[in-house]
C-alpha cells in the first residue's frame, strides 16, 4: 500500500479511495480539468475553488515556452504563481512534442523539437523533463515517455516501449537525486487554506510533503505489450501509474478494451492514471472498471465551441432553436449558469461572439463532469457496482 494512496470503498471493479499530495487529499475517482498554461480556460481560480475542481493539469511543454521554468519557479512554484492551492498534476511533455508531427526528431537520448509558437529549436530529455516538472512544482509529475503512434507495426510498438522503459528509469533517478529541488521547499513558511473532509483546515507544508513521480505504461494496441510494459514499468517503482497512448485515432472501442486489459495489470492498490480520456459516459465507464484519475480538455474545449454536456444529452447552444427558450440550459444542473440565466440568453451570448459566452459555457461544463465523477464517487460508497448514469 502507497503511503499517498488510500482506497476507502470498492464496489465490483471501481474502487473509491484517497490521493494524499502536499497540497491536500483528492477524493477518487477524480476528473482533473486541463489549465494548460497555468489557466483553465475562461474560469478564475475561486470559481474551480467554488465548482469543487480538487486537482487541475498543467502542460509541461507549453509552460516550458511560455512563461518558462525558471519564472514560474522564482514565483515560488505553479501554485503560488497562479493562486492555486490545491493539487496539480502536470504532464511531461511527452504527449505535446508527439502532436507536433514534423517538429519532432526522437533519438534515445530525447527528443528534439520546434516549439509551435516561433519555430526555436527545443530538447526534451528524461531529466530535463523531470528537472522542468520538479521546477513547477506540480503535486504530482509524471515520466517522460514516447506516445507510440496509431497505427504502428509490432517491432515498433516494442522498439517505443522499450524506449519508454528506459526514459522511466532515467526519470526515477533523476528525481531521487533532485526531488528536493520543489519551489515549496525554498518557501520559509507555505501556509495555505484548504478544504480536508469537508472542513476547512489549517495546514501547512512542510519538506516532508513529496512530489509523486508516476510511470506510464505504453505497448499501443497491443495486449502481450500491454502486459510487459505494465509489469516492467511497476518494477521501477513508483507511486502510481498513468496509462498513455491512448485516444491517437484508434476506435473507442479498443481502446476501452485495452484500458480494461491494462487495468487488470496494474497494482490494485496504487492509483491508476487514464490519460486524456473522455466523454462523459466514458468517465463513467472508466470509474467503474477501475480508473482513479482522469484528465481531457473535452469539456473545456467543447465549451468554447458552444457544445455543452447536460443531463439530457449534448446541446449545441448556437442552434436558432434556442433563440427564445427561456429555459435553463440544464434544467438538472445547480452550477452558477443554469442556476441563472436562459439558453436564449447563452444562444445570443455564443452568436454575439462575447467573451462570457465562452466562460459561462466553460463554467456548466465543468461543473457537469465534476458532478458526474461526484455521483460516481457517491455510488461507489454505497456499494453500488452498476452507476445509474
Ligand atoms: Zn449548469
Amino acid at each position: 500500500m502507497s503511503p499517498s494512496f488510500q482506497i476507502e470503498r470498492a464496489s465490483g471493479k471501481a474502487r473509491a479511495g484517497r490521493l494524499i499530495t502536499p497540497h491536500g487529499e483528492i477524493e477518487t475517482p477524480v476528473f482533473m480539468p486541463v489549465g494548460t498554461l497555468g489557466s483553465v480556460k475562461g474560469v478564475p481560480q475561486d470559481t474551480l475553488e467554488e465548482l469543487g475542481a480538487q486537482i487541475i493539469l498543467g502542460n509541461t511543454y507549453h509552460l516550458y515556452l511560455r512563461p518558462g521554468v525558471d519564472t514560474v519557479r522564482r514565483m515560488g512554484g505553479l501554485h503560488r504563481f497562479m493562486s492555486w492551492p490545491r493539487a496539480i498534476l502536470t504532464d511531461s511533455g511527452g504527449f505535446q512534442v508527439f502532436s507536433l508531427n514534423e517538429l519532432r526528431k526522437v533519438t534515445e537520448d530525447g527528443v528534439a523539437f520546434r516549439s509551435h509558437l516561433d519555430g526555436s529549436s527545443h530538447f526534451f530529455s528524461p531529466e530535463n523533463a523531470t528537472e522542468a516538472q520538479i521546477g513547477l512544482g506540480a503535486d504530482t509529475i509524471m515520466a517522460f515517455d514516447e506516445c507510440t503512434e496509431y497505427p504502428a507495426d509490432r517491432d515498433r510498438v516494442r522498439a517505443s516501449m522499450e524506449l519508454t522503459l528506459r526514459w522511466a528509469e532515467r526519470c526515477r533517478k533523476y528525481f531521487g537525486e533532485h526531488k528536493h529541488e520543489v519551489p515549496w521547499n525554498q518557501l520559509p513558511v507555505a501556509r495555505t487554506q484548504l478544504p480536508v473532509h469537508g472542513n476547512t483546515t489549517d495546514w501547512q507544508l512542510t519538506t516532508e510533503n513529496r512530489q509523486l513521480l508516476f510511470g506510464i505504461v505504453q505497448g499501443g494496441m497491443d495486449r502481450a505489450l500491454r502486459k510487459e510494459s505494465a509489469e516492467r514499468t511497476i518494477e521501477i517503482d513508483l507511486p502510481g501509474y498513468a496509462i498513455g497512448g491512448l485516444s491517437v485515432g484508434e476506435p473507442r472501442a479498443l481502446t476501452r478494451e485495452i484500458v480494461e486489459f491494462t487495468l487488470e495489470h496494474l497494482p490494485a492498490d496504487q492509483p491508476r492514471y487514464l490519460m486524456g480520456v473522455g466523454t462523459p459516459e466514458e468517465i463513467v465507464e472508466y470509474a467503474s472498471l477501475g480508473v482513479d484519475m482522469m484528465d481531457c480538455v473535452l469539456p473545456t474545449r467543447a465549451a468554447r465551441h458552444g457544445l455543452l454536456f447536460t443531463s439530457e444529452g449534448k446541446i449545441s447552444i448556437k442552434q436558432a432553436r434556442y433563440a427564445q427558450d427561456q429555459n435553463p440550459l440544464d434544467a438538472n444542473c445547480g452550477c452558477r449558469v443554469c442556476q441563472r440565466y436562459s439558453r436564449a440568453y447563452l444562444r445570443h451570448l455564443y452568436a454575439s461572439n462575447e467573451v462570457l459566452a465562452q466562460v459561462l459555457n466553460t463554467i456548466h461544463n465543468l461543473s457537469f463532469y465534476l458532478d458526474t465523477m461526484r455521483r460516481v464517487r457517491h455510488s461507489i460508497s454505497l456499494g453500488e457496482v452498476r452507476f445509474p448514469f
